[in-house]
């Protein structure tokens, strides 16, 4: 219970839940769940280049010889790339912040990926950035300072149209708004 407990959204109540789920499910499906969990953080890490998952140092995107390599979609987290990637809209490449910025829990950008992007921007020949980070007050924060970043370095950098629910996070989208609001970005 204590464990589980740690985990993100689960208060007290459900980690008791979970806890009497496991005590009374079957050996087999038990085990299947502690081999995940083991393997997980074996098997399984960041990408050097764009900080989405990955098996080896550098993800499956990154790695894919069929991506656009001219375009960087900037996130805040893994997640956003797999909702990215549903909508099949975008083939460029990523980069994961990890986070946005936000003064009051202490996160300024060097808590996120962002010297790390500025390195790779001036590595790579980008030419636009498109900042996905939320809809919401971080978000938006964090796509501004980006932007004054990216301006000295000659780079487009883009804003993902409106439609997407403000306030809201990019991983609960649905498919054809982020799609459209992909389709509408707009320069920053
Ligand atoms: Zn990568």
């Amino acid at each position: 219970m204590e464990e589980l407990g740690r985990l993100p959204g689960i208060g007290p109540k459900t980690a008791q839940r979970l806890s009497f789920f496991i005590l009374r499910a079957p050996r087999e499906s038990v085990e299947r769940l502690a081999t995940s969990l083991i393997e997980v953080k074996a098997r399984i890490r960041f990408c050097d280049d764009c900080f989405f998952i990955a098996e080896g140092e550098r993800c499956a995107i990154c790695t894919s010889s069929r991506r656009d390599r001219s375009v960087l979609c900037v996130v805040e987290e893994p997640l956003d790339v797999l909702a990215i990637e549903r909508t099949g809209e975008y083939h460029g490449l990523y980069h994961v912040l990890h986070g946005a910025l936000s003064p009051i829990d202490g996160i300024g950008p060097g808590e996120l990926k962002i010297r790390e992007l500025l390195t790779r921007l001036r590595r790579q020949a980008v030419s636009e950035v498109i900042l996905a980070t939320d809809p919401d007050m971080e978000g938006e924060a964090t796509a501004a300072y980006l932007a004054e970043q990216l301006s000295p370095l000659g780079i487009r950098a883009s804003r993902l149209a409106h439609g997407l629910p403000v306030g809201g996070e990019l991983e609960y989208a649905d498919e054809l708004t982020l799609a459209r609001a992909f389709s509408g970005r707009r320069e920053f």
